[in-house]
Order: structure tokens, then sequence, then C-alpha cells
């Protein structure tokens, strides 16, 4: 295979930078542009997982020319195979620069006969080596993306094989019933009558269909810690969104990432609140409207309204609530809400009554402007994720992909299930439950397919 290389780190991000090379051409290419610092000799030899301090130079015919072509002061260190992520010898230039510099030094090594790596192409060649499996491989995207460390701690989980061990355990029930049941199926005589269907469902019940069904319900819980709580703010008009995803925003702006692709009419952000990731949005004015550019904005908010965990519905205390805040409320009212009177400084003390329509819900009176309760908001905000999320169990995440798979292969189980009930004969039951094994396969990347896998690498960022 060729050699590649990428910068690992990311971009933008101050303190160090790293390139890293990996192929069988990373060691030489190493030794063609780095120099030691205290006699800009070349490296004659060095130890593997060693780091040398020195200096990445533009490589040139003799050394005075070389002086002046000095990139940057490096520690670099060399890795061989197969004791690397990758398996293959791996380079690591370790920069203390800017975008800048770490992009020259890059073209140097391309330069010198790497070639720019794919995304996720370095833990693709760890899969391909056969270090890790494709959970973990996916375990490592997660890693990447992941916003706290909760959800660091849930990837690193799954890197550890946690999901792999319970799917294998699977298979490996599903295996049996095969194994028994053919033998009934290629000896009738023999061993056709002892076949007990009922033994089978059982087996196929307790060690397939159940488990597999909890997985899909983790699933479900799991998106909050892995995508964060999905909090909407909604209300009419002038009732204080803004101002209120401002407020909450203000505290955590240091922690905050921006989500790209927010447009006029819905602000989205992210921030984490006690630990618990939240991603926040501030939906438009919630009004019948014929404008057009408004209206767009208001299919995102009821998109975004459906997809929330939890609403803050937030109305102006100081004024008679409306039919505005009334329908606003019915396309709500299915969901997890927290009432959210604001502009309590407007109003006196005890002198607002929440109508008996909506006496039930949970709810606060805050001023967004004046930042009076928010602390107190935010505490409710988190306690909902938590216990959104409880059910949840740490040792294990599958991703949306894993999820599609368990699903078709639970489908096929339970079509298995079916038929063994009907009577069905068991050369017929017995391709759902090899077609179920199949799917399970596609979750660890036994049987997988090549289009599955480059869509899966291809969600790396380039140089992981
Ligand atoms: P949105 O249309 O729902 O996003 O509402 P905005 O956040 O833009 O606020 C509308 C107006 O209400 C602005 O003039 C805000 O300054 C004001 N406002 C927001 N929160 C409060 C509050 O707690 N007290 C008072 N007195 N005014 C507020
Ligand atoms: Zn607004």
């Amino acid at each position: 295979m060729d050699t590649i290389a990428a910068i690992a780190t990311p971009i933008g991000s101050g303190g160090i930078g790293i390139i890293r090379i990996s192929g069988s051409a990373a060691i030489s290419i190493a030794y063609s542009i780095f120099r030691r610092t205290s006699s800009f000799a070349k490296l004659v030899n060095h130890e593997s997982h060693r780091f040398y301090y020195g200096c990445i130079i533009e490589p040139g015919q003799d050394s005075i020319h070389e002086k002046n072509r000095i990139i940057d002061e490096v520690l670099i260190v060399f890795m061989e195979a197969p004791k690397t992520y990758t398996r293959e010898d791996i380079v690591e230039i370790h920069a203390h620069s800017g975008t800048a510099v770490l992009k020259s030094i890059l073209n140097i090594v391309i330069q010198q006969g790497a070639r720019l790596a794919n995304p996720g192409e370095f833990t693709y060649r760890a899969f391909l080596n056969g270090r890790i499996d494709l959970t973990q491989a996916e375990g490592v995207i997660d890693i990447i993306n992941a916003k706290t460390d909760r959800a660091h701690q849930a990837a690193a989980a799954q890197l550890m094989g946690g999901m792999k061990l319970k799917i294998e355990s699977i298979i490996n029930s599903l295996l049996s019933i095969l194994t028994q049941t053919e033998a009934g199926i290629d000896f009738p005589e023999d061993i056709g009558d002892e076949i007990d269907p009922d033994k089978v469902l059982e087996l196929l019940t307790k060690s397939g269909i159940e488990p597999l069904k909890k997985m899909v319900h983790e699933y479900e819980q799991a998106h909050i810690i892995r995508d964060g709580l999905k909090v909407v703010i909604a209300g009419r008009p002038n009732a204080g969104k803004s101002s209120l995803m401002n407020r909450l925003l203000q505290k955590e702006r240091s922690i905050v990432t921006s989500i790209p692709g927010t447009t006029r009419d819905l602000i989205e952000d992210s921030l984490v609140i006690k630990g618990v990731p939240i991603v926040l949005t501030d939906t438009a004015g919630l009004h019948n409207t014929d404008e057009p550019v408004e209206k767009i904005g208001i299919e995102r908010a009821y998109r975004h309204i459906k997809e929330a965990d939890l609403i803050l519905f937030i109305i102006d205390a100081s004024l008679e609530i409306n039919e505005t805040d009334i329908n606003i409320y019915k396309t709500i009212s299915h969901k997890p809400i927290i009432l959210v009177m604001n502009k309590s400084d407007l109003i006196p003390d005890n002198s607002y009554h929440i109508p008996d329509y909506w006496q039930d819900l949970l709810w606060i009176k805050i001023s967004a402007l004046h930042n009076l309760e928010i602390d107190s908001l935010k505490e409710m905000i988190a306690q909902t994720a938590i216990k959104e999320a409880i059910e949840y169990e740490s040792s294990l995440i599958p991703n949306i992909r894993h999820k599609q798979s368990i699903e078709k292969s639970l489908k096929s189980l339970i079509a298995a299930q079916q038929g063994i009930e009907m009577g069905m004969p068991f050369e017929l039951i017995n391709i759902d439950i090899q077609d179920s094994i199949n799917h399970l396969g596609d979750v660890i990347g036994k049987t997988i397919r090549e289009d599955i896998l480059d869509h899966i690498f291809s969600n790396f960022c380039i140089g992981k």
C-alpha cells in the first residue's frame, strides 16, 4: 500500500499540531526532511517509539542551502510496524505552530512521495490490517466528534468492543440453532423427529429477539448522550425567545461550538449544562403568516419541534395569554415542556396565575433580560436530560448504522419466530435466521460490503 499523510489535529486549534505519515515509505520520508538542531545532521538511526528533537527542512543539495530552508522546530517520533495504530510504519511530526506551517510541512512530506490521506483512511487501514473491528472504528469517529466527557467515555467503551461481544454472542446462539436444525434437515430419518420447535423458539426469543430489542431501545435512549438533548425554544413573537437563547448561551460561550447551517430563521447552538450536552434552537415566531420567507422558517420550526426532546414554551407574563400562545401550545402539547413565564420583572410577585389547562406543566418564572432565575431554569433542563437518559447503558452505544442493521436482523428473527409458530419447515425458517446473522455480521464488519465501508470511513475527518 502507498504511504499516506495528513494533519492529524484539528485545524485552527492552538498548541501543537501533528502531521501523521503511515506506510512503508514513512520512515525514509521522515529521514529526508528531518535534521538534528545541534549539528544540522541527518539522523543515522533511531529507536522506535522515541521522540527526537530537531527541525523540518525543505531538502536540498547541500546543508547550507537546507539551513536556509528550515520550516519549523519539531519533535518527531518513529513508530515501527506492527505496534502502531495502522499496523504500518508511522511517523508523527509534532510541530508547535499554526495552520500555515503545518501545511508547508505536509506539502514537503507529499513532495517526498507520500499521498494525502482520505478522511478516515488511517482508521480504515487499522481496520483492514485487523487491528480493530468496525464497531471500534466507529467508536473512533465518536471520540473525534464527542462534545463532552460523558459522550467521550461512552465512545471509548464502544471502542473497547463491548458491543462486539454482545453481537458475537447472539450470532453464536443463532448459529447453534442453524446447526441443530440443519442436522435435522439433512438426516430427517435419524434426528428429524428430535427437533423440538418449542425449544428452538425459546432459544430464538431469549438469545436473539430479546437482546436485539434491548439494543434498539438503548439506541433510542443513548442519542441524548451522543447528540445532546434537543431543546427548542418556542413562543410567540416578542415573548423573549432570542433573549433567553442568548442568556442561556452567555456564560457558556467559551465551550460553545456553533453548528453550521444556521439560517436566518432558526438559530442553533450547543452548550453544556451540568455535564449534559444540549443543542438549543430558537425558533422563528410561531404565528400564521403569508410572508413566504417567514413561512419557511415556521415549517422548519415545526420540524424541530417534532424532533425535540424538550420544549421551552415561553410566554410573556406581562401580557394576557392570547390565541397565538394557545395555538403554539397545541402543536407542542405531546412533548415534554417547561412553561417559561418571561418578563417576571414586569409583574409584581404572585400577581400572575397559570391558566387551569397549563396547571400540570412544569413551570418557572424568569426574566431573560434581567437574568432572574436563569440558573434554576438550567437546573430544570439538566434534570429533564438526566431523566431521559437514565435508562441508557454506558457500555453500549450503537450508532444509526448499527441500529438499522440490528432492526433488519430483528425483523428476520421475528419472521423466523412466526414461521416456527406456524409450523413451517426449517429449510425456510433457516433462511430468515441466516439473513439475521448476515445483518449482525454487518454491524461488526464480518461480511461487510465495500460500499458500506466506504460510506463509514468517509465520515471521519482527514488525519484519523
Ligand atoms: P422573541 O421575538 O421571542 O425572540 O423576543 P426577543 O428576545 O427578541 O424579545 C422581545 C423584546 O422583549 C425585546 O425588546 C426584549 O428586550 C424584551 N424582553 C425579553 N425578555 C425580557 C424580560 O425578561 N423583561 C423585560 N422587561 N423585557 C424583556
Ligand atoms: Zn427572536
